[in-house]
């Protein structure tokens, strides 16, 4: 089990899917930190507790967060999971340190900088209907001819209109807690000495080359 850990907004999920493509050879499975939360009923009280904090871009109560991962991962039957977003805290690492019910193998972090986060916060647009994301100034080719994109303009997939994702308008929020609350995770991980995997992305880095870094270090430690 591997878990991926980085600010919002430095490329988890596109790294993942890529690794995922790369290993089709194996189940994986990937447990997202953001699908769950986002599957949990607001109209329920602990609902309208995760909602009030996801408007202020803030962490839901670590409790339930973790409970609601468990119980997850004692359904999985993968041969690999990678867990994303998961670990943010250090309730939520916790369980996966070496003496938890769910130890990892490694952890991958993405190390991006907070200008270059907010920078593709700030850059993306979606749409409000299929949430296809497009950047502003994106120039694309419609039945129209050449148009570019911006808030407010249509989708192309679904005539929907683009607008800033509520959780990139508060990116700033999000990143001064992320980087507080992870120091103390990093801290556990190299305690208990599991392995540690860090990542820079960089604005000239591709995902592939990212990619690349992660498949030789499962290779080089899990022959994998
Ligand atoms: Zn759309």
């Amino acid at each position: 089990m591997f878990s991926f850990v980085g600010k919002p907004n430095s490329g988890k999920g596109t790294l993942i899917r890529s690794l995922i493509e790369h290993y089709k050879r194996y189940k994986i499975d990937v447990i997202s930190a953001r699908d769950l939360i986002y599957s949990v009923d607001y109209t329920t009280p602990i609902g309208r507790e995760i909602e009030k904090a996801l408007a202020k871009g803030e962490f839901i109560p670590q409790e339930f967060f973790v409970e609601l991962i468990q119980n997850e991962l004692r359904k999985n039957k993968a041969d690999v999971v990678y867990l994303d977003g998961v670990t943010r805290t250090i309730q939520s690492a916790i369980p996966h340190g070496k003496q938890g019910e769910f130890p990892i193998d490694s952890l991958v972090s993405l190390n991006a900088s907070d200008d270059l986060c907010m920078a593709r916060a700030n850059n993306r647009i979606i749409c409000n209907d299929c949430h296809d994301t497009y950047h502003k100034g994106q120039i694309v080719d419609s039945k129209a001819g050449r148009l570019i994109m911006n808030v407010g303009s249509d989708c192309l997939k679904c005539d929907g209109t683009l607008e800033q994702r509520t959780d990139d308008a508060l990116i700033g929020r999000r990143l001064e807690i992320y980087n507080r609350e992870i120091a103390p995770v990093f801290d556990f991980y190299k305690n208990e000495g599991i392995n540690i995997l860090d990542l820079d992305v960089t604005p000239t880095k591709t995902n592939g080359e990212l990619k690349d870094e992660a498949v030789n270090h499962f290779a080089k430690e899990y022959s994998l």
